[in-house]
């Protein structure tokens, strides 16, 4: 099976499915960077990347049907990411004219959530199976790295402090359009992948209030998880349906990518509990390299951790995939 070469290091759990709870498509040729026996692949924008999506789920086995073949399964994550969160609720420039009030902040997203609805159901009419992903908010990037780079920070913006002009792209653009993309979620039963940096107390706060609310996604994953311990302490206590439903996303290609995260990571792996853990390649087109595939460090420092063999933590982390999508997985295939 190619798509399990990047795993060779794993060879003795071979017989045993790794499941990519969060890639992306690679821009362009349409190719997923899934690793794995089968993927969840998030778009991050509207439009192009939707329209990718909805391709590459109809070029290959679904949920559905694969659990009759050996490919691996897609299923398709549709939603608006953080960085993109200004080509919904859009900030033309800082001067005051130029700035959204509440009512058109409220329609703008009023009119991108009946847009993301329209689209989960024609992806379900079209047989596929789909999440609510990738959304969120970071109050790192208010805008994509390239966008920065290629100047298309609007006016005013771009001649404030990069904390400064971050953080009102998060309270003004990014928190309403995360809020409603879970509440759809949440209203129609599906799951969702969350991307969350340096805004780990609003989103405490917010999914606390979700859960006593009653209004919680079938399954709430924390993708790439680098929050602080006492966070995610935190987060691991918030009672009602929430605590059901929290699972925690772990990527080599995030959670290892410095040593600074390194330590992070090792400090988070050792408070969340297994039944909690998903593997993610995370993988997008800007950086994805074959090194980055390698699950290989994170299962061994998961197996150290848990005192189990790297085939229990592939088999534990993809029982847990299966609860957090909460039936849309098919079976696991016996290939051994
Ligand atoms: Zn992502």
């Amino acid at each position: 099976m190619a798509s399990l070469s990047p795993l060779s290091p794993l060879s003795p759990a071979a017989c045993t499915e790794v499941l990519d709870t969060h890639c992306h498509l690679h821009t362009g040729s349409g190719q997923s960077q899934m690793v794995g026996a089968g993927a969840v692949s998030m778009a991050v924008a509207e439009s192009d990347d939707w329209d990718m999506l909805a391709e590459w789920l109809e070029s290959g086995p679904d949920s559905a049907a694969a659990s009759a073949s050996a490919s691996p399964w897609r299923i398709g994550g549709y939603g608006t990411h953080p960085w993109y969160a200004t080509s919904v609720v859009e900030l033309p420039s800082l001067r005051v004219d130029d700035l959204p009030t509440d009512a058109t902040v409220s329609a703008a997203v009023a009119s991108y959530i009946a847009r993301l609805g329209d689209r989960l159901d024609a992806a379900a009419a079209a047989g596929h199976t789909v999440i609510v992903g990738e959304i969120g908010v970071d109050k790192f990037r208010g805008w994509h790295p390239q966008a920065e780079a290629d100047g298309e920070v609007p006016d005013g913006y771009a001649e404030m402090s990069r904390n400064g002009r971050n953080r009102l792209a998060f309270n003004i653009a990014q928190k309403p359009l995360f809020e409603a993309q879970f509440d759809l979620a949440a209203a129609r039963g599906l799951p969702v992948s969350i991307h969350c940096v340096q805004a780990g107390g609003y989103l405490f706060e917010f999914l606390a209030s979700a859960s006593r609310r009653g209004l919680v996604p079938s399954g709430v994953a924390l993708h790439s998880v680098s929050l602080k311990a006492g966070l995610i302490t935190s987060l691991l206590a918030i009672r009602g349906p929430l605590a059901d439903v929290l699972f925690f996303g772990l990527s080599p290609a995030i959670n290892y990518s410095s040593p600074r995260s390194a330590k992070l990571t090792d400090a988070a792996i050792a408070l969340i509990p297994r039944e909690q853990v998903l593997l993610e390649s995370d993988l997008e087109e800007y950086e994805a390299n074959e090194q980055a595939a390698d699950y290989t460090p994170l299962v061994a420092a998961l197996a150290v951790a848990w005192d189990a063999t790297l085939a229990e933590v592939i088999a534990i982390t993809s029982a847990n995939a299966r609860r957090w999508l909460a039936g849309l997985a098919p079976s696991p295939v016996q290939s051994c």
